[in-house]
């Protein structure tokens, strides 16, 4: 009986024993079904599954190679499927219509198994059934994989966006989170907070003198000598152009005023080389401020910022500290 019948199996025994979807079943097991099955062969290019017309079919590719496409909002997924292994499965389990493209990659052979027969094929052959499991998990294990990358990449490009990729420091839109974020924990605690504005001391004329660049290296400069002035916990932000705020969670008045003037006199004596060799000088003017009750982002700052003018107009390279109804202090 067997004979007689495969000679007009689409496919030989020798061919279906090398077939990955097929590891483990008897290939006489079957048989009988395969009987009902038929081999094409189909051009590179040539669209086997198209989720706009849909035609449930299961498709073991023989050989060449098929590639699978998808499209969603955003992004695109593709993956090649190579001989042994198959498409059109997922439509045949779930009743649902595909969600992606399959192309044939290259010109390919292909053995084409309607729904009902690939059902019963797997109703006959427990082994045929773990192989479909052992596929799909495969494939879950890989999505979940490309999911975890592509959730890294996207976090990865959202710190980037709150970073200032002059200085290293953080940005306004970092700012506006983290910082709201601290003023209502310590409103809500009543703990200590310092707010900083700094601004460099006639940066104009540094770009005017030595060049662009020369104003860059300034801002570098600047930029890590306060890092290195400040501790771990401090908040300091390039807040606009030779501009930057600083949050001091925990930190009285009296202990910021020494930072603050620390800070002030380290960027004094900090010696900055420029791209031509030279070795110039900048200045700050500090501004700050003590958080008081009822206290938003914006009014410390502004406080902050009330205090920097008032150093600016008495001299530049200067710190001042207003403690609210435009009383400051010089030091
Ligand atoms: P003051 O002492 O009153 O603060 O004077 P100033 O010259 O520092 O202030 P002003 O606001 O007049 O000039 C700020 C300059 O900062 C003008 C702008 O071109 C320059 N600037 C802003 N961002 C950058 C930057 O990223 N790189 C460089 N090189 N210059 C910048
Ligand atoms: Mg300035
Ligand atoms: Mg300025």
């Amino acid at each position: 009986m067997i004979k007689t019948d495969l000679e007009t199996l689409p496919i030989s025994r020798s061919e279906f024993l090398q077939l990955e979807i097929f590891k483990n079943v008897s290939f006489e097991s079957l048989a009988g079904y395969l009987l009902g099955c038929k081999t094409v062969t189909v051009e590179a290019g040539e669209l086997l599954i198209d989720p706009e017309h849909p035609q449930r079919r299961l498709i073991v590719l023989l050989s060449g190679l098929m590639e699978v496409k998808m499209q969603a909002k955003g992004g695109n997924f593709s993956d090649t499927i190579q001989p042994g292994h198959c498409a059109g499965e997922m439509s045949i389990f779930d009743n649902i219509k595909p969600s992606a493209y399959v192309f044939a990659k290259e010109k390919s052979r292909l053995l084409i198994i309607e729904p009902e027969m690939a059902l019963a094929m797997i109703n006959a052959s427990h082994d045929l059934c773990l192989n479909f499991l052992h596929m799909l998990s495969q494939r879950i294990r890989n999505n979940n994989r490309v999911v975890c990358e592509e959730e890294y990449h996207i976090r990865c490009i959202e710190e980037n966006a709150k970073v200032d990729s002059l200085t290293g420091l953080h940005n306004r839109r970092w700012l506006e989170d983290m910082y709201t974020r601290e003023i209502n924990r310590s409103n809500a605690g009543n703990f200590k907070l310092c707010a900083f504005m700094m601004d460099i001391d006639h940066f104009k004329h540094v770009n005017d003198t030595y060049g662009h660049l020369a104003g860059d290296q300034v801002l570098i400069a600047v930029s890590k000598t306060i890092v290195d002035c400040l501790r771990p916990s401090d908040m300091p932000v390039r807040y606009g152009g030779e501009e930057f705020t600083v949050f001091l969670p925990g930190t009285s008045t009296e202990n910021a005023r020494v930072i603050a003037e620390r800070l002030r006199a380290s960027v004094e004596r900090k010696d900055i080389q420029l791209p031509s060799g030279e070795t110039i000088h900048a200045t700050i003017s500090v501004g700050f401020t003590e958080r008081i009750e009822g206290d938003s982002v914006r009014s410390i700052i502004e406080r902050a910022d009330q205090a920097l003018y008032h150093a600016k107009e008495n001299g530049r390279n200067r710190v001042c500290l207003n403690i609210g109804d435009n009383n400051m202090f010089l030091f």
